[in-house]
């Protein structure tokens, strides 16, 4: 399976999982034409995309998803709670798929588990997804204030792990926003800060965790260095030897390959090592 990310952050959110014959696209939060100018930024045509999944109703997730849905015929996966919620932007003209959490559903060669978070939307879900062929199995770990129970076990054995970092606590309670914004984002229904991604990483590891990409970063309230290094210590303590980057708001991420990651953290050699008889 590969993926990347279009771009994340509080100003839009959007990614890409390719099966071997399946393209789909999980949130659609730039416009539509932005969507398609980092489409090919990445190599895609969107001709080629099988279907959008839609998360949550939030514009940060959703904003292009009509306009896209129109333009390219592209099936939209999405909760009937979620379709309320952001009607404004359909127009009777799409193909809606309803799904709805701990009910599986399959695009070409993906299989996707969606499963409830904690956020404040009107049914806030989130996804694994799963590669018919290889099990190779991409989670999707993004606005939510708190990791439940269910949804630990919903990540579980992650091959590769799209996780929020949204906010470095200081900076957060140091930055701009008024008070009851600063109390929406680091409660159990906002975002997760660095040191809860950092934990959850943690208890998500496991030997053939072969890569993380951290993902919507408050562009005020945190720092892609600051997010990287509490994530990187807490997974290197476990052993992870895998690949770990962040996702920005501006351009896509590089277009990962889980079979490769995998197959390099399996060798021993996710990372550069250094040599032995070096300095
Ligand atoms: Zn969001
Ligand atoms: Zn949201």
């Amino acid at each position: 399976m590969r993926v990347a990310a279009l771009g994340s952050g509080s100003e839009g959110n959007a990614v890409l999982l390719e099966g071997r014959h399946a393209r789909v696209l999980v949130d659609a939060g730039f416009s539509g034409i932005e969507v398609e100018r980092r489409l090919d930024t990445l190599g895609v045509e969107p001709e080629t995309v099988d279907a959008l999944v839609i998360t949550h109703e939030h514009r940060d997730h959703t904003s292009g998803m009509g306009i896209l849905a129109r333009r390219f015929g592209w099936p939209l996966h999405l909760s009937e709670a979620t379709a309320e919620a952001c009607d404004d932007l359909l127009y009777g003209e799409e193909t809606l798929r309803f799904y709805r959490a701990e009910e599986p559903f399959r695009v070409g060669d993906l299989e996707f588990r969606p499963f409830l978070t904690c956020h404040d939307s009107v049914e806030p879900l989130a996804l694994a997804a799963v590669e018919s062929e290889t099990g190779h199995k991409v989670g999707l770990a993004t606005d939510l204030g708190r990791a439940t129970t269910s949804v630990r076990a919903a990540l579980r054995d992650c091959h590769f792990l799209i996780l929020e970092a949204n906010h470095d606590e200081v900076l957060l309670r140091e930055g701009p926003y008024p008070w009851s914004v600063k109390q929406r984002i680091a409660g159990s229904r906002g975002h997760l800060s660095n040191r809860l991604a950092a934990d959850l990483a943690r208890e998500l590891h496991h030997p053939d965790l072969a890569g993380v990409l951290l993902f919507h970063l408050s562009q005020r309230c945190n720092e892609p260095e600051r997010a990287r290094s509490r994530v990187e210590k807490a997974l290197r303590q476990e052993g992870f030897d895998g690949e770990l980057d962040v996702a920005v708001q501006e351009e896509p991420s590089r277009l990962f390959d889980v079979s490769e990651l995998l197959a390099r953290v399996r060798d021993g050699g996710g990372r550069p090592q250094l040599g032995l008889f070096e300095g």
